[in-house]
C-alpha cells in the first residue's frame, strides 16, 4: 500500500510513500504523519492512499517527480516502486483533514483555477501546520487524600489549603498560597500532592464575562424559517436556503435555535460572518447560547489559540464555530449546517489566490456533506437571487422587524437644491442638521456615515490643476489632517503636505471634497456641546479599539458615531435613532457593473442600524443623484424585488453575472511594455484555443498602477466557469507568465480595479 502525501517544505507538489504493514490498518486519508525527506524527517497529510502508486496518482509515475525523492546513495534512481521511503509514524489517529474537505479542496482547484497543493493550504491553519507548533502545558498540583507523613508545619499547612481548593495551577497556587513553586515541589517529593503537566486552553474568550440566555419564544415568520432549515437539516442532499429578513428581524435568533436543535442531535454547526461584523457583540450572542461548545477562529488571535480552537474543533470538544470566511474549513465533526450570515459581503472573497468566495465555497461543501447551508441577508447578492428565482435555492422571508417595530422612515436629500441654496457644497443638509439638533435635545444617538476616510481625498491646486497623486500608484493622495500629512490609500505611502503646488507653486493648494476627519471637525463647529466618535480603519488600527469604541458608544459615552462602512454591519444599538448617510454617491459612481447594487445594499444596511429597539428610527441619504433606481429603491418599504429585477434584467442584456461567470486576468510587472505584451498574447492564445469565448482587449486596470507595478487587466465572460478556465489552464500552460510578469487569475471577480 502506498499514500500520496502534502508536505509544509515543498508545498507546491505532493509525494509518494509506502506504508509499511504495522501502519497499514491505522492509516486513513487526512492524517498527519512523519515522513523521511532528504535528510530530515517532516510532517507531511494523507492525501490519497492506493495499491500502487500508478494508481494513486491517476497517471503513469512521473519519473522526475520520483527521481528527486529516490536519488541513492551513487546518485543514481532507483526502481520507482520499489524503492519507495516508508511512512514512518502516524502523528496521530483523528485524521487532521475529512475526506469531505479535501474533496472541497480539489474542487476550488478545478473551479479557481488554482494549484490544489494552494487549495489543500487553506484547509489548515498555518499555526496547526507550524509543526512546532505545540499545545501548552504546565504544571498542576494535586493533593493526595489521606495521612502524610514526616512534613513540616508549613507543608502540612499548605496541604490543608490544597485540599480546601482541590488542586490547582502550579503558578496560581504560589500566588493564592503566597508560596514559591519550591515549596510545593517539595510538598510534592514528600508525597503529599502530585505535580504533573497539563494542557491548559489558550481561550480567546477567556477574559469575557458571558450570561447565558435562553431561547426566545420565536415569531410567526421566524418560526416557519426554523422549521424550515430543520427539515432541510434532517433531509439528504438539502437545497442551500436564503433567510431574506429585513435588518432587525431575528435572523440571528433563527441560527440559534437551527443550532441548538442540531448540537441536541450530536451534530455541529459553522457560522461564518464577515471579518467586520466579527465583533465581541456577535461572539458574545453565540457564546451565551452555546457556552463552551463554540469555538472562535478570526484574525485577531493569537497562535496559540487558533491552535487550539481549531483542535477543539477537531477532537469534536467544541462544535460549533464562529469565524469569518477561513473557518468555511473548519474540521467539525458530523457537520449539519452551515449559516452563511450576510452572504452578500464582498469580504467573502479571497484577495489573493486562490481567490475564493466562502459564501460559494460554503454551499459546495454543504453538497459534499449532505449539510443544510442557510444564506442570510436583508440584500441579497443578486446571483444568490437568482439562484432562488430558477429554483436552485430554497427561501424563508421574514418580512417584518422584531416586536412589530418598524422599518426607520428614509429620507433622500437633494444635494444639488442644496448646494443651489448655499451657493457652495455643504457636508450636512438643512434638513440633516435639524435632525441631529433634535436627538441631541432628546439624549438619543445617532450614526453618520461616509466611505472615506481621511480629511479631504485630495489636495488640488486652484490655478494649474495639479493633484497630489502617489509616486507609485495611479491614484491621489488623500489629506489627513491629525498628523497634516498625505497618504496613499493603496499603498500605504506618505509624505508631508507642501507648502505650494509642486506643478506651478501656487501656495493656494486646496482640499478638495471631504472625508471622516473633515466630518468630525465640522461636527464639533455646529455642535460644540456634541460627544463625538469617529470609526474608521485609521482609528483602528490598533488591536482591540474598534472594540473600545464600540463598547463607549453603546454604553452611552457619546451622541454621534462617525464611520465608514466599518460600522455599516450587524451592528445593534437600541439608542441609535438616526442614520445619517452624507454621501450616496461615492459608491455609485464607481466604474463597476455592480455599483447599484452595492449602494442599495450600502444604504439598506446602513438604515438597519436605525430604530432597533423601541424608539422608532430616520435615516437621511444626501446624495447628487436622487434619481438613481439604487437610491429610490432603498428608500421605499418594498424596495429590494423590484430593484432586483431590474438590475438583474440589465444584467441580462450584457450578459454579466448571475447571467455569465466573470474570470479577471491581471497582470502586474514593473516594464509597462512587458505587462503590456504578456496580457496581449494571452488574448491571443485564449481567442485562438476558444474562438467562443468572451475575451475582452487587454487594457490598464482602473486602478493602472499599484506599489510601483503596471496593472494589465483582461476580463473573460463564460456561460460556465468551465469554458473560461480550460482553455486559460491551457494558455497559461503553453506560455507561462515570465519572472518579471506576474498574472492573477480571479474567478467570479467581485471588484474588477
Ligand atoms: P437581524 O440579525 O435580522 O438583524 P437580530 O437577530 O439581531 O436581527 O435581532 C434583532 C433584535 O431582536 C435582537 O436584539 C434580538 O435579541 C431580538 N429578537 C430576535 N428575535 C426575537 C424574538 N423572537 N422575540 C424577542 N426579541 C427577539
Ligand atoms: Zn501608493
Amino acid at each position: 500500500m502506498i499514500v500520496r502525501v502534502a508536505t509544509e517544505i515543498a508545498a507546491d507538489r505532493l509525494f509518494d510513500y509506502a506504508v509499511p504493514g504495522a501502519l497499514a490498518d491505522r492509516i486513513r486519508v487526512g492524517q498527519r504523519v512523519r515522513v523521511p525527506f532528504g535528510r530530515r524527517t517532516v510532517d507531511a497529510y494523507v492525501v490519497e492512499t492506493a495499491e500502487a502508486p500508478e494508481a494513486a496518482a491517476g497517471r503513469a509515475p512521473d519519473a522526475a517527480r520520483q527521481g528527486e525523492l529516490f536519488l541513492g546513495p551513487d546518485g543514481g534512481v532507483e526502481a520507482a516502486c520499489g524503492g519507495l521511503k516508508p511512512v514512518l509514524e502516524i502523528a496521530d489517529d483523528v485524521p487532521f483533514l475529512s475526506p469531505a474537505l479535501l474533496a472541497l479542496a480539489r474542487w476550488m482547484a478545478e473551479y479557481y483555477c488554482a494549484p490544489f497543493e494552494l487549495t489543500l493550504r487553506c484547509t489548515l491553519p498555518a499555526a496547526v501546520r507550524d509543526s512546532g507548533m505545540r499545545a501548552k502545558e504546565q504544571l498542576y498540583v494535586e493533593p493526595v487524600s489521606g495521612a502524610v507523613p514526616g512534613l513540616t508545619p508549613r507543608q502540612a499547612e499548605l496541604l490543608d489549603g490544597l485540599r480546601r481548593v482541590g488542586g490547582g495551577w502550579l503558578q496560581a497556587l504560589t500566588r493564592e498560597f503566597a508560596c514559591t513553586p519550591q515549596t510545593l515541589k517539595a510538598l510534592a517529593e514528600k508525597g503529599g500532592a502530585v505535580l504533573a503537566p497539563r494542557q491548559v486552553r489558550r481561550n480567546p474568550l477567556a477574559n469575557r464575562k458571558v450570561l447565558p440566555t435562553r431561547p426566545l419564544p420565536l415569531a410567526g415568520e421566524q418560526a416557519d424559517a426554523l422549521a424550515a432549515i430543520d427539515a432541510l437539516a434532517a433531509g439528504e442532499a438539502p437545497r442551500p436556503l436564503l433567510l431574506f429578513g429585513v435588518t432587525g428581524s431575528g435572523k440571528t435568533e433563527v441560527y440559534l435555535q437551527a443550532i441548538a436543535g442540531l448540537l441536541a442531535r450530536g451534530r455541529g454547526a459553522i457560522v461564518l460572518v464577515p471579518e467586520i461584523a466579527l465583533t465581541p457583540q456577535t461572539v458574545q450572542r453565540f457564546a451565551a447560547r452555546f457556552g463552551d461548545r463554540i469555538a472562535v477562529l478570526h484574525s485577531a488571535l493569537s497562535d496559540g489559540e487558533r491552535f487550539d480552537e481549531w483542535h477543539r474543533i477537531r477532537t469534536g470538544e467544541a462544535t460549533v464555530v464562529v469565524g469569518p470566511r477561513s473557518a468555511v474549513f473548519a474540521p467539525v465533526r458530523d457537520l449539519g449546517l452551515i449559516v452563511v450570515d450576510e452572504e452578500h459581503e464582498p469580504s467573502y472573497k479571497q484577495d489573493e489566490a486562490p481567490r475564493y468566495n466562502a459564501r460559494d465555497v460554503a454551499v459546495m461543501r454543504g453538497h459534499l456533506e449532505g449539510c443544510a447551508v442557510v444564506l442570510g441577508t436583508a440584500t441579497p447578492a443578486m446571483e444568490t437571487w437568482q439562484n432562488v428565482r430558477r429554483g436552485k435555492y430554497a427561501v424563508a422571508r421574514l418580512t417584518q422587524r422584531v416586536a412589530g417595530r418598524p422599518m426607520p422612515r428614509v429620507q433622500v436629500v437633494d444635494m444639488r437644491l442644496e448646494t443651489a441654496a448655499a451657493g457652495h457644497v455643504r457636508i450636512f443638509s438643512q434638513a440633516l442638521l435639524e435632525a441631529l439638533r433634535v436627538r441631541l435635545e432628546r439624549g438619543e444617538q445617532s450614526i453618520l456615515f461616509l466611505n472615506r476616510r481621511g480629511y479631504s481625498n485630495s489636495l488640488v491646486c486652484p490655478s494649474c490643476g495639479e493633484a497630489a497623486a502617489c509616486d507609485a500608484c495611479s491614484v491621489s493622495f488623500t489629506y489627513h489632517q491629525a498628523d497634516t500629512c498625505l497618504r496613499c490609500h493603496i499603498c500605504g505611502a506618505w509624505k508631508p503636505v507642501p507648502s505650494a503646488c509642486p506643478a506651478c507653486g501656487d501656495p493656494a493648494f486646496r482640499y478638495a471634497g471631504f472625508g471622516t476627519q473633515r466630518v468630525e471637525q465640522a461636527l464639533h463647529k455646529c455642535f460644540p456641546q456634541a460627544r463625538v466618535l469617529r470609526m474608521d480603519a485609521d482609528v483602528t488600527a490598533r488591536k482591540h479599539s474598534h472594540d473600545e469604541l464600540l463598547a463607549k458608544f453603546k454604553g452611552g459615552r457619546a451622541d454621534i458615531l462617525i464611520g465608514t462602512q466599518m460600522i455599516a454591519k450587524g451592528l445593534d444599538f437600541p439608542n441609535v435613532t438616526l442614520v445619517g448617510v452624507l454621501s450616496a454617491d461615492l459608491s455609485l459612481h464607481m466604474p463597476d457593473f455592480r455599483a447599484g447594487e452595492r449602494t442599495y445594499q450600502l444604504l439598506a444596511q446602513v438604515s438597519g442600524r436605525a430604530g432597533r429597539a423601541e424608539l422608532p428610527g430616520e435615516v437621511y441619504v444626501q446624495t447628487f443623484s436622487p434619481e438613481h433606481p439604487a437610491v429610490r429603491a432603498a428608500a421605499a418599504d418594498e424596495g429590494f424585488e423590484p430593484f432586483a429585477a431590474q438590475e438583474l434584467r440589465e444584467r441580462e442584456e450584457g450578459p454579466y453575472p448571475p447571467f455569465a461567470h466573470l474570470v479577471c486576468l491581471t497582470f502586474k510587472g514593473e516594464s509597462e511594455e512587458r505587462v503590456r505584451f504578456c496580457a496581449e498574447a494571452c488574448v491571443a492564445d485564449l481567442r485562438r484555443l476558444a474562438p467562443a469565448l468572451a475575451v475582452s482587449e487587454a487594457c490598464p486596470a482602473p486602478l493602472a498602477r499599484a506599489k510601483g507595478l503596471f496593472r494589465y487587466q483582461v476580463l473573460l465572460r463564460a456561460a460556465t466557469t468551465r469554458a473560461a478556465t480550460r482553455p486559460l489552464r491551457e494558455a497559461l500552460r503553453q506560455r507561462p507568465a515570465p519572472a518579471d510578469v506576474a498574472v492573477a487569475v480571479d474567478v467570479d471577480a467581485l471588484s474588477i480595479f
